[in-house]
């Protein structure tokens, strides 16, 4: 077994201070593959110290010598597509067709985005009789969770470089082994040490350390609402930026005039993939009243492809979730839907496998707005079908939750899906199923967050302005 035991502070691999160690365990089998260091408050000082030292020289290179690095990023990152593929498969429990083409390959066009952004953009800019400066906001402590692992890291960490920041990043405990991968690529690219480091450890100790450290200048965070809200909180107790991408609760709008049987086969499609662990997904399927049953009907069929199995299989599409604790989660809100009249029409609380973290596909029919299963993020293979009766009701439905991340509308017409669209309170919107756009702004609105990644608006949040009048 490779050695995980040390952690990469100031371009080396250093034991950590203390001794203690998290499991990691694999969620299709429940064995223990790895143990990997657990930080702590010393560990993400030490880190960010190495970062600090870094700041000046890395603020100081020129875009394109910062470009030419992530471009080595993106190469490394690219030449370990089958490792780091086996990698998530191995501690996230994705399927390996989806490991590969999206956990390993949306990282690298990320990567490659920045490499031209860095080379491309403009930090100097003229208004009037200034010049207006566009600097690096400087050490930035980078939290990330586990279900996209290294799309989240590369999503922080290729803005921060391309701005001239350098960072400290707390991966999930659950997925340490791809943050590791992570790091040897940004040692292979060849980044000065201390510009990127990796701190193992619990979210409590050593996230909550990175987060309070007063040399932190910007905290960028992903994953639950309540511990965005806390970081949030922290981080203006001390006066410093943050970014924050939270929890999602996305409607997919079926307008009457759509083509039905496309809208529900790629609505389940987006709900299924990474076993629902997606912030974005299309949790809310909205059918009008008289295609309501035709819809339920088609989104049965849909389901019936996704079979929950062995991630290794090259044919499997739904994989287990990624904890014990994250199965009972979504097993609790399947038993609430059905307990508040919600009508099980696939899928359920069964488990399909004795060992692994499992839960089959489920479509839930008949949900109401104020529903419990229509309000709050499951986090798991289970799709809600709920039904409007025109178009008023369906935008007060879809805008009626806490959150505003993503969303999709069909309509028999482009310009009518656009301008219901316009009208939705959320920070993306695919139009007749529209694709992934690694530049467009990723962000949330209302309770989804606080800040953009991705693309120019991505790499702005890493900057600050300093004008120079003449
Ligand atoms: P989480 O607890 O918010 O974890 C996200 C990251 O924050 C992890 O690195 C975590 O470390 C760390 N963390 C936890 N507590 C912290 C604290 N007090 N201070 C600083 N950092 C802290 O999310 P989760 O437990 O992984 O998942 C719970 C729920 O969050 C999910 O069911 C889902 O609803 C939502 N979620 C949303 C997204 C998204 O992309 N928006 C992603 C994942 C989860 P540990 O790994 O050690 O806990
Ligand atoms: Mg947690």
């Amino acid at each position: 077994m490779k050695a995980h035991d040390t952690m990469y502070i100031g371009g080396e691999w250093r034991p950590a201070a203390g001794p203690g160690t998290i499991a990691v365990v694999n969620p299709a089998t429940e064995q223990v593959i790895a143990e990997v260091p657990a930080g702590t408050a010393e560990d993400v000082d030490a880190a960010v110290r190495a970062a600090r030292a870094a700041f000046p020289g890395w603020a100081a290179t020129p875009p394109a010598a910062r470009a030419a690095r992530l471009a080595a990023l993106r190469d490394a990152l690219a030449a370990r597509t089958e490792e780091i593929a086996e990698t998530v498969t191995a501690e996230l429990g994705s399927p390996l067709k989806l490991s590969r083409a999206v956990h390993a390959g949306t990282p690298v066009r990320v990567a490659a985005s920045y490499a031209e952004l860095a080379a491309s953009y403009a930090f100097e800019e003229r208004i009037g009789n200034s010049t207006v400066l566009l600097e690096p906001v400087g050490v930035v402590g980078a939290i990330t969770p586990w279900n996209y692992p290294l799309h989240q890291i590369v999503a922080k960490v290729a803005p921060a470089l391309a701005a001239g920041c350098t960072v400290v990043v707390k991966p999930a405990e659950d997925t340490p082994l791809t943050a590791q991968i992570f790091a040897e690529a940004v040692h292979e690219a060849g980044l000065p040490p201390g510009v990127v480091n990796v701190v193992t450890g619990v979210g409590t100790v050593a996230g909550q350390a990175l987060a309070a450290h007063e040399d932190v200048d910007l905290v960028s965070f992903t994953g639950s609402t309540a511990v965005g809200r806390r970081i949030g909180a922290t981080a203006g107790g001390a006066v410093k930026r943050v970014a924050l991408e939270l929890g999602g609760k996305s409607a997919n709008v079926i307008l009457p005039s759509a083509d039905l049987a496309k809208a529900v086969k790629v609505g389940v499609a987006n709900v299924m993939t990474n076993s629902g662990q997606t912030c974005s997904a299309w949790t809310r399927m909205l059918v009008h009243t008289d295609r309501y049953d035709e819809a339920v009907e088609a989104a049965v069929a849909a389901v019936a492809s996704y079979r929950a199995g062995d991630p290794h299989d090259e044919l499997c599409r739904v994989g287990p979730l990624v904890s014990a604790a994250q199965r009972e989660r979504v097993r609790g809100y399947i038993e609430r839907g059905l307990a508040e009249g919600a009508r099980l029409v696939a899928g359920g609380t069964e488990t399909p496998h004795d060992t692994g973290w499992f839960v089959t596909p489920t479509v839930l029919a008949d949900v109401t707005p104020e529903m419990t299963v229509a309000q709050e993020e499951i986090f798991g293979p289970v799709l809600c079908v709920l039904r409007y009766e025109d178009e008023e009701d369906a935008l007060r439905i879809a805008n009626g939750t806490v959150y505003g991340l993503a969303g999709a509308v069909w309509a028999g017409d482009e310009s009518e899906a656009v301008a219901f669209a316009r009208r939705m309170e959320t920070g993306q919107v695919d139009i007749n199923g529209g694709r992934f756009n690694p530049l467009a702004p990723f962000g949330g609105y209302k309770q989804s967050g606080v800040g953009r990644e991705l693309g120019p608006h991505g790499l702005a949040e890493y900057l600050q302005t300093k004008s120079l009048q003449f």
